[in-house]
């Protein structure tokens, strides 16, 4: 093994999120290391996630993106910031890296010049790296992905010389839905197309169909289910195809030729493994480095994995996986700087532990808000976990203030235990604040039972005197013990059988009327005391909605009591179940 220098030295290969983070908490730990961070690009500690709006304008100043700069981290930290450094090979057993400068590394440094550098500790916060889908013609001057400041540059630059008309973004996760919207800011047209199903497929499907929707009226043509086949720069076309089992109704199954002056490329990302790979760390099923709790390497315990490449414990499933996202970043970076900081001090020092992550995260989008935490309910379902949702529209405030706003919620949750798995919310406020309470109370490992109780802040103008969370957690104790059972949309649609069962629709004729499901029976609830005898006592469920689900749960208590069996809210009403049945229908 190659002589170590006096001084214990601590490498960290990337230096935005994870790595940055790192750094900083390792000389907080341990004043007598050498810290050197080798960063390829121009920038460390910038804010990758604002980029979408500094492009849609909503950021004045490039500049307030630019967190720290290698002198800042120099001055206040006493950190070696080599920007414009790539990292090229990792060799473990002589504890090297072989680094190579580029044009980011000018002026201090001759671009193509290349040295190996010592480590005793080594982190590698290496990212993530942009999928870029074998599309003939993604490579064209027009094609942009998003991934750091130059490329957002690039993406400016083009806009401002070219001025096209027409945007065509691919993927519809987070990042593809916000660069969306900030195209539509700077005028254009812009549709966006998905392969899965749905946008945001991470979600159930009633909270992607409402994204698709409030996208769909800011202008923004959501088309899923569907490839991009060829990009053609000199007709500034894209050929798009349409699953057949997504679309029946295109029965020539025949690509549509959609307007593209200019294609946004947002279609996920992959772990930037390649050191990792190559100096035989052991990787996981998502591409990812097998960490232990202290982020070490699972093979080299000198080597500490923080950020978008770490495979990390879920803490709702209990396996691994990664979570490309800031906050999970930054924390491990916390723990993996003072851990190997700590490592080499001389009197050693307990190391910390990183508990995982639970899965959160919030968007902002077409004037609505969306979150997620935990596991939803088709997730639930895909580990075999006997599930319960319940679904509840709501006000954010009370309902009487000006304006009330509006927020639908989802809990998922354990029918076996009672605790909570997770939850989704998108309304025009307070979404993130219910996602967060949440996220505190799936870490508290607390059941429905528990949030229906939990204390929540009220006043009028920021809470209705009973939470959305406490009711929805009400609707979840309701179904829990019995008293009113309920069913999501998308069990109901999974259980539902036409000849068997019956659906009761207990709104007004008049809500009926603007969209319903087929075969169902009208009879609003305020006449249910004195109409039940023409609900058929035969079938074997009765599955009753309303409109948000209030009124169904009254339902179910009187039928309940009059001696009807198997009565079933389906959580969420018509405000969930129309996202499945779009068309207004004709009633039978
Ligand atoms: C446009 C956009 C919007 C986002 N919005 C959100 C959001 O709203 N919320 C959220 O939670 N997350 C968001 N994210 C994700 C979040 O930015 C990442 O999860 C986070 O930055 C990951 O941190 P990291 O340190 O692991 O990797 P990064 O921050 O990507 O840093 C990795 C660095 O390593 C460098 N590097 C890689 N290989 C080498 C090498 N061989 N040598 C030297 N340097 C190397 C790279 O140049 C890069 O700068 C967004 C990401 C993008 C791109």
């Amino acid at each position: 093994m190659a002589p170590s220098s006096p001084v214990k030295r601590i490498v960290i290969v990337g230096g935005v999120a994870a790595g940055a983070t790192a750094a900083a908490r390792a000389r907080r730990e341990n004043e007598d290391t050498e810290i050197i961070i080798l960063e390829r690009g121009p920038y460390v500690s910038f804010a990758n996630c604002g980029l979408p709006f500094y492009f849609s304008g909503e950021v004045a100043h490039r500049s307030a993106l630019l967190i720290q700069s290698p002198e800042t981290l120099a001055e206040r930290y006493r950190l070696d910031v080599r920007i414009g450094h790539e990292v090229l090979a990792v060799d473990r057993a002589a504890r090297r890296v072989q680094v190579r400068l580029n044009e980011y590394a000018v002026p201090d440094g001759v671009p193509g010049s290349e040295f190996s550098l010592s480590w005793d500790r080594l982190i590698l916060a290496t990212g993530s790296q942009p999928v870029m889908p074998e599309i003939p013609g993604i490579a064209g001057p027009h094609c942009f992905r998003l991934c750091g400041m130059t490329d957002l540059d690039r993406l400016h630059a083009w806009l401002t010389e070219h001025k096209p008309r027409h945007a065509l973004v691919l993927g519809g996760g987070l990042v593809g839905l916000e660069m969306a919207e900030a195209l539509t800011r700077h005028g254009l047209q812009v549709k966006l197309v998905e392969t899965a199903p749905a946008v945001l497929p991470s979600m159930d499907p009633e909270f992607s169909h409402a994204v698709a929707e409030a996208a769909d009226q800011a202008g923004v043509e959501t088309i899923c289910g569907s490839t991009v086949l060829e990009i053609d720069q000199a007709h500034r076309i894209a050929l798009v195809q349409t699953h057949r089992s997504e679309h029946p109704d295109n029965p020539a199954g025949a690509p549509r030729r959609l307007p593209a002056d200019i294609v946004v490329v947002a279609a996920g990302v992959k772990a930037e493994n390649r050191l990792a790979v190559e100096c035989g760390l052991e990787i996981g099923p998502g591409g990812g480095v097998r960490v232990n709790r202290h982020l070490q390497s699972t093979v080299d315990e000198a080597v500490y994995v923080a950020g978008d490449l770490a495979e990390i414990p879920l803490r709702l499933t209990g396996q691994a996986g990664r979570l490309p996202l800031a906050g999970p970043a930054g924390r491990q970076g916390r723990v993996a700087g003072a851990n190997a900081a700590r490592s080499l001090l001389p009197k050693g020092g307990a190391l910390e532990s990183y508990p995982g992550a639970l899965g959160i995260w919030v968007l902002r989008i077409f004037g609505m808000a969306v979150g997620s935490v935990g596991l939803t309910e088709k997730a639930a379902a895909a580990l075999q976990i006997r599930a319960g949702a319940a679904i509840v529209h709501r006000t954010p405030r009370a309902a009487w203030m000006e304006p009330s706003g509006q927020i639908s919620l989802k809990l998922v949750w354990d029918r076996d235990s009672g605790k909570l798995l997770g939850g989704q919310a998108i309304g025009t406020d307070g979404v993130d604040k219910r996602i967060d309470v949440l996220a505190a109370a799936l870490a508290g490992k607390l059941g429905v039972r528990d949030l229906e109780q939990l204390d929540l802040s009220y006043a009028p103008p920021f809470n209705s005197a009973i939470d959305p969370l406490n009711y929805a957690a009400m609707v979840a104790v309701n179904d829990l013990d019995g008293r009113s059972p309920s069913v999501s949309p998308a069990e109901f649609l999974h259980r539902f059988d036409l000849k068997q069962d019956l659906v009761l629709d207990v709104r007004m004729p008049l809500e009926c009327a603007n969209g319903h499901i087929p075969g169902s029976l009208n009879i609003p609830v305020d006449e249910l005391r004195g109409r039940h005898g023409e609900i058929p006592r035969d079938r074997r469920r009765l599955y009753i909605h309303c409109a948000a689900g209030f009124r169904a749960h009254l339902a179910v208590r009187l039928l309940s009591q009059l001696g009807f069996e198997n009565v079933v809210n389906v959580s969420g009403g018509w405000m969930s179940l129309r996202h499945y049945f779009p068309a207004p229908q004709t009633r039978r």
